[in-house]
């Protein structure tokens, strides 16, 4: 499970500030530390959505279709990101997705942007979507002259380009957006903590992904692990790179080894009913990969379950309708879901075994 906090958060998020900087709305860009999500008013986001829909018909109906691929395309990334076997599948995917490319790459074509002469909303997606793979395999694009061409003038256009060059762009993980807004700490912990385990798959954002792990364990009174982490910065090939906010009390964390650590709670395996961490998602008694919960990250349990009513990913019953307390959306759809749509799933064998299902 590398990279679940990362990629799924970055793709929540990102696209929608790439494309209010664009346009130049205002919009208070709440940091981590402030435990919040980015806001903006609906009215300016729904303002922003129909100016840049397409000028012509054709690109109307072209960025239309090119946002439903940019969704596809991101389901299939928020998949493999959330895979236990990551490095097992990752070959295969990497295979898969170069028709994907070849397809947007000649779709794309020698227009400037994927509906036509004038960008609309899809190329914010797709620009963070390529962007990703990008960091995922780098040189994935050299065989995509079009796409890296994109990538090129999306990041030139002179508002983007001040964005990124502003600190307030999030370039790594930095914001946990539901767990940390909903004043979880633990389950922000638990996510990086994952994360941390894998840090090697993020060469270029080990110290920010290790300090947001330190700060994030420390507010859940996970000290055994913060300590962990906070040692591991101190190294002197990550030492002097810690954000000066943090430095002070990651030091005073590495100076004071506390070493308290809660437990983390154990719920059955769909399968087999074996007890395993939460956070599991892979059953150590019966080696199967566990479906993960699209709000917690949690392997699936089956006394609790339900499914997104728009895009059926399976979800911990009681979590969705806690999140839906405080959100409107899927969280992997972005759908609008309506709590009482929200069904119980008694029969959860379509989501232990996806693959025997009928094609609908
Ligand atoms: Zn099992
Ligand atoms: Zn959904």
């Amino acid at each position: 499970m590398p990279a679940l906090g990362y990629w799924k958060i970055r793709g929540l998020a990102q696209p929608i500030r790439l494309l209010l900087n664009y346009v130049g709305e205002e919009f208070d860009d709440v940091q981590y530390e402030q435990g919040d999500a980015p806001e903006f008013s609906r009215d300016a986001w729904l303002s922003v959505k129909n100016t840049l829909v397409g000028k012509t018909p054709k690109e109307k109906v072209d960025c239309d279709m090119m946002v439903e691929n940019a969704m596809d395309f991101r389901n299939g990334v928020v998949r493999l990101c959330y895979n236990k076997d990551y490095e097992k599948i990752k070959e295969d995917y990497f295979a898969n997705v170069k028709d994907k490319l070849r397809q947007f790459d000649a779709f794309l074509g020698d227009k400037p942007w994927f509906a036509g002469d004038n960008i609309t909303i899809c190329d914010f997606p797709m620009y963070e979507l390529l962007d990703q793979h990008k960091l995922m395999k780098p040189g994935i694009l050299d065989d995509y002259p079009n796409l890296a061409k994109f990538v090129e003038r999306f990041e030139n256009l002179p508002k983007i380009k001040a964005y990124m060059a502003s600190d307030k762009f999030m370039a790594g993980p930095i914001n946990n957006k539901i767990h940390v807004k909903r004043g979880d700490h633990m389950k922000g912990a638990r996510m990086l903590i994952r994360v941390a385990n894998n840090i090697s798959k993020f060469p270029s954002h080990i110290v920010p992904i290790l300090t947001s792990t330190v700060i994030e364990c420390h507010r859940a009174g996970l000290k055994n692990s913060s300590f962990s982490y906070a040692a591991m910065l101190m190294r002197p090939e990550y030492r002097n790179n810690i954000d000066l906010k943090y430095k002070k009390k990651i030091e005073m964390i590495v100076r004071k080894p506390d070493k308290t650590e809660e437990e983390e709670a154990l719920t059955s395996c769909p399968y087999c009913s074996f007890q395993l961490p939460e956070t599991a998602l892979m059953c150590p008694e019966c080696k199967n990969n566990l479906p993960y919960c699209i709000v917690t990250g949690r392997h699936i349990v089956n006394d609790d379950l339900t499914a997104c009513p728009k895009c059926d990913f399976p979800a911990i019953f009681s979590e969705f309708i806690k999140l839906l307390e405080t959100e409107e959306n899927c969280p992997m759809c972005s759908e609008k879901i309506i709590k009482e749509n929200l069904q119980k799933v008694t029969d959860i064998n379509k989501y232990l075994h996806p693959e025997e299902g009928t094609i609908e």
